[in-house]
């Protein structure tokens, strides 16, 4: 049985609640983070909570969060819950209030919770078969890059994905691929490595920055540009990157194979050396 989080408390997985009135319940009206735990330590944990804090200041949340108060509970979880490998849950909601629409005072304590989940993130079976991708159209509202629990169209997508036998959707809006249902797309056409820029519409992955980075360190060419589904069909490798997946090859796209159907050289060097340098740096 798990132990988890809710607002300063360490509480069996059966014994934890959270009140009917809750916004993140009522509204999604709440923002969240996922951390991976390699070794029992956190992965750049900084970033996911500097992006947490600009999730809640772009949504208007009332008070603050005290860093180095989440940064000791998620130890503490991954410490009680034994998590050498996996991810910490963190949601973060507006709290609880009469239900209405409009915001309620500045002041409603926010309702913090956090769940640990055990996970083989280094080693599974998608990092050697790569993972199959479909298109879809992409219906979301214009402030993906706020990280909301409003999550019920990338699942719906996801869900699509396994319906139609592959693991998961690219969403797309114009003919240009936008991201995963919960992951930044990429491609590799001879020299050139491409992920969207991140603005509005998608998720500025915490683990696109530190491939970006990984690439420019490996001499590899990066250009944040968006790309078309027909490019990607014939692009020479593709993958997805996340806290999750870290870096993981797509070796289908709408049924066109890419790089022979396994994950390309190029990607297995950046996963490689994504997860090199995480190592590195866990806190
Ligand atoms: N895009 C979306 C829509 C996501 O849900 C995620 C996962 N949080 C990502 C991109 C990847 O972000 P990160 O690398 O920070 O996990």
């Amino acid at each position: 049985m798990r132990t988890v989080y809710v607002n300063g408390e360490f509480i069996a997985e059966q014994d934890a609640k959270v009140s009917i009135f809750d916004r993140a319940f009522l509204f999604a009206d709440g923002v969240y983070e996922v951390t991976s735990v390699l070794n029992g330590k956190l992965v750049d944990f900084d970033n996911h909570i500097k992006r947490l804090k600009r999730s809640m200041k772009e949504l208007n949340f009332g008070p603050k969060i005290n860093e180095e108060e989440f940064l000791a509970f998620h130890r503490k979880l991954v410490e009680l819950n034994e998590i050498k490998e996996g991810i910490v849950y963190l949601q973060v909601s507006r709290g609880v209030a009469e239900r209405d629409f409009a915001f309620p005072d500045s002041k409603t304590a926010l309702t913090i919770t956090a769940f640990t989940q055990k996970k083989d993130l280094i080693d599974n079976p998608s990092v050697h078969n790569g993972i199959s991708i479909i298109t879809i159209d992409d219906l979301r509202w214009k402030r993906c890059d706020i990280k909301t629990i409003q999550l019920l169209y990338p699942s719906m997508a996801k869900t699509e994905a396994m319906k139609q036998g592959a693991d998961d959707a690219w969403m797309v809006q114009n003919g240009y691929v936008m991201e995963g249902s919960s992951n930044n797309a990429w491609i590799i056409k001879g020299q050139n490595i491409y992920t969207r820029e991140a603005d509005n519409l998608i998720l500025k992955g915490i683990t696109r920055e530190a491939v970006i980075n990984v690439a420019k360190h490996l001499n590899y060419k990066v250009t944040a540009k968006q790309f078309t589904v027909t490019e990607a069909e014939n692009a020479d490798e593709a993958f997805i990157t996340s806290a999750t997946t870290f870096v993981t090859g797509v070796v289908k796209i709408n049924g066109s194979k890419i790089s022979s159907g396994k994950p390309g050289i190029f990607t297995k060097a950046l996963r490689e050396a994504y997860i090199k340098q995480a190592l590195k740096q866990l806190k």
